[in-house]
């Protein structure tokens, strides 16, 4: 819960109430995450934001790419024609459909929860990230960077507002895989693959994996040996992901068993980048 709630007629209207507010204020999107029950914001003491109303509902495609407002919701993702297929399946992973009317991207994102529904995919299809700010004599600052950047440097960026989502249309493999016994479960793993495909071999290859139980990781040692064809089974995608990471031993599952998850499934998604049968 929140202690107020401002909502602004601007977007430079809203950033001047963040500079104002600083800390003690908290931008509210669809608010499914705010409030929930054991969400560390439910103290009352934050003065809410509305980012509503604000133009960041649109979603606009254009030569160079498909431009996703922040508060653009996961139905409204799923709904979109000009939406990749690929964000639409990661958006379905959150089974509930009044979640989905509710959740938007930027509040996914930004949540930059271990088990989010979008990042590992974005990241896998080399989404960029369009921030705004203000400074003191009001002029507005954009600033636009890669995905992983800022999963990459989290504390840096918590807290900024994000405006937009920017997908370069690009003839690019991606595809997740979500593990779970049931659509409402936090997952046993899920795990995204993207890469483009020139004259047979894979090239700019992004893996990234969330719901381990140690954040949302790219796996940059294993994108390299990818591409440079060094795994070419199972066996060695294994003992490769068993090197770089440690998911936790929890109720979804053993870390032996989530790493076994994750080399499978690299194996699996690779055969098929290449043009392959998946398992
Ligand atoms: C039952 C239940 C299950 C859930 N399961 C999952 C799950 O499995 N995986 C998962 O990822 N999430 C899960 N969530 C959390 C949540 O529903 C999603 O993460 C959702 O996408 C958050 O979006 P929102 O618009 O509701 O964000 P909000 O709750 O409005 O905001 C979330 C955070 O993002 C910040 N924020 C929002 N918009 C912006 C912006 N444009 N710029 C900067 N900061 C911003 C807010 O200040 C806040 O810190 C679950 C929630 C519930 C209630």
């Amino acid at each position: 819960m929140i202690s107020d709630l401002i909502i602004s007629k601007s977007l430079t209207e809203l950033l001047q109430h963040r500079a104002e507010l600083g800390s003690r204020s908290l931008f509210i999107a669809g608010g499914t995450e705010i409030n929930r029950l054991d969400s560390p914001h439910s103290d009352g003491s934050f003065i809410g934001l509305s980012m509503e109303n604000l133009g960041l509902d649109e979603i606009r495609e254009t030569e160079a790419g498909i431009t996703i407002g922040a508060m653009v919701t996961l139905q409204q993702l799923i709904d979109s024609p000009v939406i990749p297929d690929y964000i639409k399946a990661a958006a379905g992973f959150a089974g509930s459909r009044t979640l989905r009317n509710m959740a938007t991207i930027g509040g996914n994102i930004a949540s930059c929860r271990d088990d989010s529904y979008l990042l590992p995919t974005c990241i896998a299809a080399k989404a960029r990230i369009h921030t705004i700010d203000i400074d003191r004599k009001g002029e507005i600052l954009n600033e636009d960077i890669p995905i992983r950047e800022y999963v990459e440097n989290f504390e840096n960026f918590s807290g900024c507002c994000l405006s937009e989502i920017f997908i370069k249309k690009q003839d690019r493999f991606v595809k997740t895989r979500r593990y779970s016994r049931t659509a409402q479960r936090t997952p046993d793993a899920l795990i995204s693959f993207g890469s483009d495909l020139k004259e047979g071999v894979l090239t700019d290859v992004r893996i990234a994996v969330g719901s381990l139980g140690c954040g949302i990781k790219r796996l940059p040692i294993i994108e390299q040996s990818v591409m440079n064809r060094d795994l070419q089974n199972e066996e060695q995608c294994l003992m490769a992901v068993k090197k770089v990471i440690e998911p936790a031993d929890d109720i979804t599952g053993s870390s032996e068993y989530k790493q076994y998850l994750v080399g499978i499934t690299i194996t699996d998604l690779m055969n098929e980048a290449l043009g392959g049968h998946e398992r």
